[in-house]
């Protein structure tokens, strides 16, 4: 009886909310010596253990101490959905039924992972369907890093993940201290041993934090731009009224970026509203003093969105202007929307009221 009140009171925790400093805490307090901290973290995110009784090197009495304690958080439920270009869709379902979404996106030799970073988004992007949902919560350090193991599960043969964005549901830089401690753990020796090359961190200009991002860690950041002028950020991206462009603009400025690494910017081309000529020029002066290349992004539809794709003639045209002023422009191709999981489609099915059809599988 005394057992189950117990055990009731306590939810175990995450064991992979922690770094190799606080896993030798754990061993410490269990009378063990600290370099077990490092086997069992070995096992957890360099060897990918569904359970403490695969630890076979760790001695019993440790790993019940752990058994006690913590949990894998492994995903209680997951379902699969498949594009007919070969991405991947996984819903995941977290302890507490809230779910999210992560997209593993296969393009030549490169198979790139969108994660998420919280349950919904507060941001309120007028053209995004995540922002539809509010913010339900942010995603702990552990629940951030099990979509990875999760779409290992999702691999073909021979297929491994080499690229990983946070683009997918919610604001990074929102979920900051958690999203930092995910990312050391994905790039450390002791950890995942992902370069930090390799991975992206796409925010909407949280000024504050893009700072102390990269002082951290020195991934790769893309900030999300949409509007050469305030007028209109101020209605795509609200953020835009505390954080404006000449704001975000010189924190891009000053970030301790490495040598011939250059920021993107990402720019959703919605159709007759942000993608003129005019705005072309105006996003080419702003970019002018920064090292940045530029990512035109198709708009996705779905179900109710009130903006339209721009037409492919207007979007050559402002990557024409933008290359024209010496700036890198590339055009990001849908990938993955017959599945519902392109950018910003994301979580879109349950709220908007439609169903997604898998194509294959
Ligand atoms: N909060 C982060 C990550 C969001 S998702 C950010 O704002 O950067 C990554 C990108 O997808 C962002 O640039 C976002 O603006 C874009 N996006 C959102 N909805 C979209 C849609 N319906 N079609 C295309 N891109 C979209």
């Amino acid at each position: 009886m005394h057992l189950l009140i117990e055990s009731a009171q306590e939810t175990p925790a995450e064991i992979r909310d922690l770094t190799l400093k606080e896993i030798e805490q754990v061993v410490e307090a269990a009378g063990e010596r600290a370099f077990r901290a490092r086997q069992i973290a070995g096992w957890l995110y360099g060897r990918s253990a569904s359970s403490f009784d695969q630890m076979s090197d760790v001695p019993l009495a440790l790993r019940e101490y752990l058994k006690e304690r913590f949990v894998i958080g492994c995903v209680s439920r997951q379902t699969v959905s498949r594009s007919a270009d070969g991405t991947r869709k996984l819903l995941l379902t977290l302890g507490d039924r809230e779910q999210i979404e992560t997209v593993v996106i296969p393009a030549g030799k490169r198979v790139t992972l969108c994660l998420s970073s919280q349950v919904g988004c507060a941001m309120g992007c007028e053209f995004c369907a995540t922002a539809r949902m509010g913010l339900h919560r942010n995603l702990g350090t552990g629940e951030i890093l099990r979509q990875i193991f999760a779409a290992r599960t999702a691999l073909s043969d021979g297929e491994a993940l080499t690229n990983y964005v946070f683009m997918g549901m919610g604001e990074p830089l929102a979920n900051c201290p958690r999203l930092l401690k995910a990312l050391r753990i994905m790039t450390e020796e002791w950890g995942m041993q992902i370069s930090p090359r390799r991975i992206t961190v796409s925010t909407v200009g949280l000024v504050p934090m893009m700072q102390r991002l990269l002082a951290d860690i020195p991934v790769n950041l893309a900030v999300s731009l949409h509007a050469g002028a305030n007028d209109l950020r101020d209605r795509l991206a609200p953020i835009n009224r505390r954080y404006p462009l000449e704001a975000l603009i010189e924190a891009c400025r000053k970030l301790p970026l490495r040598s011939r690494r250059r920021i993107t910017f990402e720019y959703v081309m919605l159709g007759g509203v942000n993608d003129s000529p005019e705005q072309a020029e105006r996003l080419a002066g702003l970019l002018a003093p920064l090292r940045a290349k530029v990512n035109l992004i198709f708009f996705n539809s779905y179900p109710d969105s009130p903006f339209k794709t721009s037409q492919r003639a207007a979007v050559e045209r402002f990557q024409a202007i933008l290359r024209h002023a010496n700036l890198t422009a590339t055009v990001r191709e849908s990938r993955g929307a017959d599945i519902a999981a392109a950018c910003g489609q994301l979580y879109a099915e349950r709220h908007c009221g439609t169903r997604a059809q898998p194509a294959a599988g």
